[in-house]
């Protein structure tokens, strides 16, 4: 017996829900890729992503996933034997660190807690203790979709500078763009990179990586330099270097039907609504959890991200059942637990294009799963939700 029939609704931190619009927007031929209305549409994305990132810097946009990005991100602005501090908060600065390694980066982990965010405190004495300043970069996710934990960068950035040290601020926000407020400039960040399948309610398959002042000076001694990722040959006059070759027209006309989508809403509403979807969870969530089966990853609330909530078993349980039987039972599919809860929990996204019946939807089937497997939990979670949204969107 199933209730799954209809269309399945992928509640995974990536990708995410592509709007309707968007798929249309893709549905057209191929264009001249040297003139007329490609080069419009791509002056129009550069200005409108840097309006996203909230930067006076440049945006270079690359046919690339996340680690693709990364990797621009990095061989822009090191070289080779530089020293690279990863501040661990999940699992994915860590990710973006075994990149640099691999490029011929020396880095070093400050080790955090999967269930924790950054210490700023801690950033701050590391740095000190570089008496030499030999750290170079400093990579850290403002929100790690692994563990659902949100970094305050604009602390993390003044810890640096409350240290007096002078390395670059990388921050991933993949998982965070168009989300949840990210201030590039003001928050002193040198360089931001991001992709285009979470927030930004994209296909997969396009990355962006932001650059203030001082990582293009960074750049113009780094060694790291490749090819396909160079900003300098992304700067050139043509088109066509702007994109290191043909540009990713379809997936670049689905970005742009996404970016007027969210300026129709205004950035201000769509993270409000972020912040009230991503707080109905965790109203469900905790009633859940009186159940004593079930957890938040995220030890402090304050630090649950509005993106996604990662939900952990107390005993070590697996939640296979639980994924499969909201897959093939409701037609919701959920993420997996990723990191040191790999296997032992299940992650609810809450990311990009959703809103309140996508959520109850997913919510309800959680609920449903855990009733059906006879997992014990506190009953009426989504009725919390419920109760949180209507108390919060007035009439
Ligand atoms: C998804 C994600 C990535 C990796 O992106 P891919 O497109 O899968 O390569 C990197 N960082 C964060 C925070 C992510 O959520």
């Amino acid at each position: 017996m199933s209730v799954a029939a209809g269309r399945e609704f992928l509640a995974i931190p990536g990708p995410t829900v592509i709007p309707d619009a968007v798929l249309a927007a893709m549905q057209r031929p191929a264009i001249d890729i040297y003139a007329g209305a490609a080069v419009a549409l791509t002056e129009g994305l550069l200005a409108d992503l840097k309006k996203i990132f909230r930067t006076e810097g440049r945006v270079y946009i690359y046919a690339a996933n996340g680690h693709g990005a990364w990797e621009a991100a990095l061989t822009n602005v090191l070289s080779r034997g530089d020293k690279v501090l990863v501040l661990e908060s999940g699992r994915f600065a860590i990710g973006w660190g075994e990149a640099a390694t691999m490029l011929g980066a020396q880095v070093e982990i400050l080790p955090g807690d999967f269930r924790c965010a950054v210490r700023p405190e801690a950033v701050e004495a590391r740095l000190k203790a570089d008496s030499k300043r030999e750290i170079k970069a400093i990579l850290v996710t403002q929100i790690d979709t692994a563990s659902g934990v949100v970094n305050d960068i604009a602390a993390i950035s003044k810890a640096i500078r409350a240290a007096g040290h002078d390395a670059l601020l990388l921050v991933d926000t993949v998982a965070s763009l168009g989300c949840v407020p990210f201030e590039m400039d003001a928050w002193g960040v040198d360089l931001a990179m991001a992709g285009s399948q979470k927030g930004l309610m994209s296909p997969p398959g396009v990355g962006f990586t932001a650059a203030g002042p001082r990582a293009l000076a960074a750049h113009k001694k780094a060694d790291m330099r490749s090819p396909y990722w160079d900003w300098t040959f992304r700067d050139g006059e043509q088109h066509y270097h702007t994109y290191c070759g043909t540009p990713p027209e379809h997936l670049l006309f689905g970005l742009r039907a996404a970016l007027d989508m969210m300026f129709a809403e205004g950035l201000d509403a769509v993270f409000t609504r972020h912040r009230l979807l991503a707080e109905a969870t965790r109203r469900a969530v905790s009633v859940w959890a009186e159940g004593q089966t079930i957890a938040f990853n995220v030890t402090e609330p304050s630090e649950r991200c509005d993106t996604v909530t990662a939900i952990v078993t107390r005993n070590g349980e697996s939640t296979q059942p639980l994924i499969d039987y909201a897959r093939d039972k409701c037609g919701v599919v959920l993420g997996r637990a990723l990191g040191t809860s790999y296997g032992k929990g299940f992650r609810i996204a809450h990311m990009g294009h959703c809103n309140a019946p996508m959520l109850f939807g997913a919510l309800g089937s959680v609920e449903m799963a855990l009733a059906a497997l006879n997992l014990p939990h506190g009953r009426n979670g989504v009725a919390a939700a419920v109760e949180f949204l209507a108390k919060s969107v007035p009439a």
